[in-house]
């Protein structure tokens, strides 16, 4: 294929646009400029490929699909079905699973599917028994308000918030928190480390139908082999969402006891991080769930989006070349220089320093909140994101922590070099940041002020940085 076919696809796709609505064709061609000029540290963003991007936009999003491949409540869903059944090919292949759903559209999404399977398939309810064999008009009321008592009052174990843990894992802005009686773990005060004696502590006291593994701001490998035992012990059902590290896993940077799919009874992932695909979601899982996780649709999930899952598929081709393997440790080696670059300047990491592909400074080593670290560094030309660290005194909003991750710019090619230099420059604008105070002189949490010289010669350094590694090398709108 030639380079060109990919300018071409873009200028076309956006020259079509642009004759109906042309601000939106611009607020496009702006976003690649955007994303070209920034130097993106987001540990949950990347930069798919115009391969995958391009599967998304095609006549497969007007297609309505409801069911699974073979099976669907709609005509003429033949070419779904080879889409579908391609995504979900190449995630069992990627991932060694027995079984893949490749419908969710989103993380969270995947999640509410997980959960939906586990208590389907694990909660003793004559009520739900009928419901399940399709006997739903004989259910009594009293059947029905069994099944919602019984539903609702199981327990969910997973990782706490502030030590990296989602808030799907049952906390109470998320459904899951609402759903379930939750109670989390979390990790040593003095290493940041998962102490897993603590965790089988806690399953032994609170006996969770569910334990849950997974993470999004915990910057070390899990012994999920470990994590299996335990539930095990209690008798729950292991689930792990690998939203954060799933390119981790499909690259091999994380196998044996650190690979979640051989241990789990079923995995949720998001396509879009690490392993670089379309925005979705996807559930692994063993053979005996495989019938509750395929019933998404409608259970928990609006109809499926072929356009995405059609995308899924080539990004999860993508993922089984052996260059992915090669992607995957460089962002590891990345993010490794990174966490080197700023231990050795000074900076506080939480776990002190990192074995996957982010890593978490504690900011009031700088004299400064999360919030304060995160504007300063965008003023600054380097987009982060402030995030709790464990036991954090400043509460979720202000935060003490920034979350750095490397696989978008690992996707640009950039290398150890370039990430000494990068800790260089979030060092130096954290040093140069002072906090700021409020009217009545207490201090801010909020403001804060940076020298703008500083801030926008950072910005020309970043720029500089990033210029040896175009994004999109070969899409020129211009
Ligand atoms: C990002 C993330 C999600 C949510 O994914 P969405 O696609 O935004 O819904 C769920 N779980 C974990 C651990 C995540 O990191």
């Amino acid at each position: 294929m030639s380079r060109n076919a990919e300018s071409t696809a873009f200028r076309s796709a956006l020259e079509v646009i642009r004759a109906v609505e042309p601000r939106v064709a611009d607020a496009i061609g702006a976003e690649l400029t955007d994303q070209r000029e920034s130097l993106k540290l987001i540990a949950s963003e990347n930069y798919a490929s115009p391969a995958t991007l391009l599967a998304m936009g095609n006549w497969f999003s007007d297609k309505y699909a409801e069911g699974t491949v073979g099976r669907r409540f709609y005509a003429g869903c033949q070419n779904v079905d080879t889409v579908e059944a391609l995504a979900a090919e190449h995630a069992r292949e990627l991932f060694g699973a027995a079984h893949a759903y490749v419908q969710p559209h989103s993380g969270i999404d995947a999640n509410l599917v997980a959960f939906w399977a586990v208590l389907a398939d694990r909660v003793e309810s004559p009520a739900l028994k009928k419901a399940q064999v399709r006997q739903v008009n004989d259910l009594t009321e009293a059947d029905w308000f069994a099944l919602r008592r019984e539903l609702g009052n199981q327990r969910m174990l997973g990782m706490s918030l502030d030590a990296g843990g989602h808030l799907t894992h049952g906390f109470r802005p998320n459904i899951s928190g609402k759903m379930f009686d939750q109670r989390s773990y979390g990790t040593d005060p003095e290493t940041g480390l998962i102490d897993y004696d603590r965790v089988a502590e806690a399953a032994r006291e609170f006996k969770p139908l569910i334990l849950v593994g997974g993470y999004s701001a915990y910057p070390r490998k899990v012994n999920f082999r470990i994590l299996r035992e335990i539930a095990d012990s209690v008798g729950a059902t292991f689930m792990v969402d690998m939203a954060h590290f799933a390119g981790l896993v499909a690259g091999k940077v994380f196998t044996g006891d650190f690979d979640p799919v051989p241990h789990a009874h079923i995995v949720t992932t998001t396509t879009h991080k690490s392993l670089r695909g379309p925005r979705g979601g996807m559930v692994l899982c063993q053979p005996e769930l495989a019938d509750q996780v395929d019933r998404g649709c409608p259970m928990v999930l609006g109809g499926p989006l072929p356009h995405v899952m059609a995308a899924k598929a080539v990004a999860l081709a993508e993922a089984r070349r052996p260059d992915f393997a090669d992607y995957a440790s460089r962002i590891v080696d990345n993010s490794q220089a990174l966490a080197e670059g700023l231990l050795s300047r000074g900076a506080k990491l939480v776990t002190g320093g990192t074995d996957n592909h982010l890593v978490l400074i504690d900011v009031s080593g700088y004299g400064l909140t999360g919030r304060q670290a995160e504007q300063a560094l965008l003023d600054s030309g380097i987009v982060t994101n402030r995030n709790s660290v464990p036991q954090d005194p400043n509460g979720a909003w202000y935060t003490s922590g920034i979350r750095i991750g490397t696989p978008a710019l690992t996707t640009r090619g950039l290398g150890t070099a370039e990430m000494d230099q990068t800790a260089e420059l979030i060092h130096t604008v954290l040093t140069q940041t002072t906090a700021g105070a409020n009217a009545d002189g207490t201090p801010s949490k909020a403001k804060y002020t940076v020298d703008p010289a500083l801030a926008d010669k950072v910005a020309r350094q970043a720029t500089d940085l990033l210029t040896p590694f175009p994004l999109y090398p070969a899409i020129d709108l211009a």
